[in-house]
């Protein structure tokens, strides 16, 4: 009821607001600008490096409603908090002087934490976060990153990204929940609880951003923004659930897909943004184009002739708000394609309506200065808690020949390779800059694998190397080493990138890094290999004969503390595969494949399948049983199975329950993940999982495109047991 009332008031301010609004201050809501175009040419390390002129420019005469990012574009970079709430409050006092007071929503790539505020913290990646399992420390890193959002004074956050990751050349792979679809709902509506709690007018909460709708995240040749091939059924089964569990979840905003799904660019697909987005999957918030991507229509892909109608085109798909991001070109346009009527002032008045209930749903126009303070709600010991637990949850042990982990402290290390001694190596992109490779601005007190080895070992660790990824380093230097020590951390993988920036030609890693392997191969002492990057890099030559494998993807600022504490056993290993590891560079089945991708001479048969993960115990799930081996269509069926520490250590264990439905009118996926659960249990402590199938987990997109469920026989899989069930028509 109080929720209704509240959602009344903020209809008629809609409303009253919409009906007091002149075209012009309409147009301007739909405008987002950079802060480079209201901020000073020369001198951005100023306190305030807002040019006030310019800002009045955009505020009083462009009646801007949105600006993103961040100073000193484009050489873009972390700032101070202090500096940050001076900036954004000069931008709300000013706003606060307009004709009607409408705020500006002020949004920011807080991906892994509040990445453009120095010394925030800063987590694993999405596709670590997916690695841990573990939802509720998703839910955490939610709510800590909204906080430390608030705290420098901004309003939205462009995360999570809910593309799901089949791609691996994709070089945004790492910002993604991985392969799985129920994953990257869990984890991503995780967050976004956490992000948004009840109600994300509170202080303390802030509103998400699901990108980049929809099927971004595929390119057929891997490449950035490139087009996908996906047909109206896959998009349906794979790429748009995640969507659709973020606006259940109340995502409040969607970005859209900068490339081309089946020839139809993102921006310009009516039937996806307006459709499917609203009409069936109910979003009711707005749409932000991403960078520049109206005007492409006409720049880049030919499908307007011109900017103008470009933007045309865009907002009658379903565009509200265009990212523009560098000028008024936009506003300029759709200003004149209103007053044609070109573009009806129905859609205008939809647009701006959408935009400015999240501003009041945002309580941004109950705000006149930051809404929490820096002290307790910003970089705090407790999130730094949180972030050391999910990294050493996103770590993934991969192998471990003969138990050679942990390695005792006295341990002689020889720890060598591109990774061994950076920090923005273990963060990726989206870190204190877009790129997140200016490794001179990361903050000091936070540990490399190098210093954390040192800091934790009672014997000697030696280290050569270099800090490039694909220059050599000294390798004979290394091998001479490599013979007076008792093991060798070899660690290699990626430097850091995002976006187009990142593209490769090759999973394959570069050639230097395999010469290194094979020279300290050689040497003939125990490999302990050590990888971090974005993507599934190929490393088989090298696991193959390596002692162990540790994958640590980007596991965030916390990252070379948790390897070392896994490395000496200080921290049981307890992450699992977010996604299939190719064996080799064009292998890249995913684990849901259908049956002819492993029939006759084909096989699914990666370096390591989807949610492997071992760790310094056992465990052992048990007693797989179902509440019923019959249902009716229509019903669920409630799972239950026991898991047991059978090792001498405590741990983490990710049971995973997956589902395969034996016969369909559309060929169906060998299995897929349904349910999960992480439990920690004590040497000998066994626990009773339940879990329950819905007939939605049952269910797929059919011949006709709609969502179904079959009758007939379903497998239930968890561990090495089976159980099946059969739906009966009604
Ligand atoms: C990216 C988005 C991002 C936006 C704003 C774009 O280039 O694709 O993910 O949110 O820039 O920084």
């Amino acid at each position: 009821m109080a929720a209704q009332q509240a959602n009344d008031v903020i209809e008629n301010q809609v409303r009253d607001l919409l009906g007091q609004m002149t075209l012009e201050e309409k147009v301007g809501q739909m405008t987002q600008i950079d802060f480079s175009v209201v901020s000073v040419e020369n001198g951005q390390d100023a306190d305030n490096p807002i040019d006030r002129a310019k800002l009045e420019d955009a505020l009083f005469n462009h009646h801007v409603g949105s600006i993103l990012n961040t100073p000193t574009t484009p050489n873009n970079k972390a700032q101070p908090i202090a500096k940050w709430r001076n900036m954004t409050q000069v931008i709300r006092e000013t706003a606060a002087k307009t004709r009607l007071k409408i705020p500006v929503i002020y949004g920011i790539d807080a991906i892994h934490g509040a990445t453009y505020t120095q010394g925030a913290t800063l987590f694993p990646q999405a596709i670590g976060m997916a690695a841990t399992f573990n939802t509720e420390l998703s839910e955490k890193a939610g709510a800590i990153t909204a906080r430390a959002v608030k705290a420098s004074g901004l309003d939205w956050n462009f995360a999570p990204v809910m593309d799901i990751g089949r791609q691996p050349l994709w070089p945004r792979l790492w910002e993604t929940y991985g392969e799985d679809v129920h994953l990257a709902e869990a984890m991503g509506s995780a967050y976004i609880r956490g992000h948004q709690g009840e109600d994300f007018s509170a202080a303390d909460k802030a509103p998400t951003c699901l990108k980049h709708y929809v099927g971004y995240s595929y390119p057929l040749n891997g490449k950035d923004r490139t087009p996908a091939w996906i047909g109206e059924r896959a998009l349906r089964e794979y790429f748009l659930p995640p969507f659709q569990a973020g606006v259940l979840a109340g995502a409040p905003t969607v970005m859209i897909n900068s490339a081309e799904v089946d020839g139809l660019p993102g921006h310009a697909n009516y039937h996806y943004l307006t459709e499917i987005l609203r009409g069936e999957m109910g979003f009711t918030g707005f749409t932000v184009s991403d960078w520049e991507d109206i005007i492409r229509l006409h720049t880049r892909d030919k499908l307007a002739a011109s900017p103008r109608e470009a933007v045309k085109i865009a907002v009658l798909a379903g565009v509200d708000m265009s990212m523009v991001p560098f000028d008024y070109s936009f506003y300029d346009l759709l200003l004149d394609l209103a007053k044609t009527g070109e573009v009806p002032q129905s859609r205008i008045d939809e647009a701006v309506g959408r935009i400015l209930r999240v501003k009041l749903q945002s309580g941004l126009f109950e705000r006149r200065e930051p809404s929490i303070p820096v002290a307790g709600n910003f970089a705090t010991a407790d999130g730094q808690a949180v972030n050391r637990q999910a990294a050493e949850e996103a770590i993934v042990l991969a192998k471990n020949a003969n138990g050679i982990l942990p390695l005792s402290k006295q341990t002689r290390i020889l720890l060598t390779g591109p990774t061994a001694n950076l920090l923005s190596v273990m963060n990726g992109g989206w870190t204190i800059t877009w790129q997140g490779d200016a490794e001179q601005w990361y903050p000091q007190d936070k540990l490399t694998l190098l210093k954390a080895l040192q800091q934790k070992s009672a014997g000697k660790v030696t280290y050569v190397g270099g800090q490039r990824y694909s220059e050599e380093i000294n390798i004979e230097q290394a091998v001479a080493q490599a013979r007076q020590h008792d093991v060798v951390i070899l660690a290699l993988g990626e430097n850091t990138y995002t976006e187009t920036v990142g593209n490769i030609d090759s999973l394959e890693l570069p050639a230097v890094q395999l010469q290194l392997a094979r020279a300290i191969f050689a040497a003939g002492k125990p490999v302990i290999l050590v990888t971090f990057g974005g993507r599934p890099r190929i490393i088989t030559e090298i696991a193959e004969q390596a002692q162990a494998v540790l994958l640590g993807f980007l596991p965030g600022m916390e990252g070379g503390a948790a390897m070392a504490d896994i490395l000496f056993g200080n921290v049981n290993p307890s992450g699992r595969l977010p996604l299939s590891y190719p064996r080799a560079a064009n292998d890249v089945t995913p684990y849901d494949h259908k049956p002819m991708e492993a029939f006759e001479a084909n096989q699914y048969r990666p370096l390591y399948p989807f949610g492997h993960g071992l760790s310094y115990t056992q465990f052992e799930t048990s007693g797989l049983t179902l509440n019923n081996n019959s249902i009716a269509l229509g019903d669920s069926v409630e799972v239950s199975v026991k898991v047991k520490n059978t090792g001498k250590l405590a741990g983490k264990e990710a049971v995973l329950v997956y589902l395969h439905d034996l016969v369909g009118s559309v060929t169906r996926p060998v299995k897929q993940l349904k349910a999960f659960k992480k439990v920690e249990l004590q040497p000998g402590e066994q626990q009773t999982l339940s879990f329950t199938l819905t007939p939605e987990d049952m269910s797929f997109i059919g011949v006709d495109k709609r969502r179904i469920v079959e009758p007939g026989e379903f497998d239930v899989m968890v561990g090495a047991e089976t159980a099946r069930f059969n739906v009966v028509a009604n």
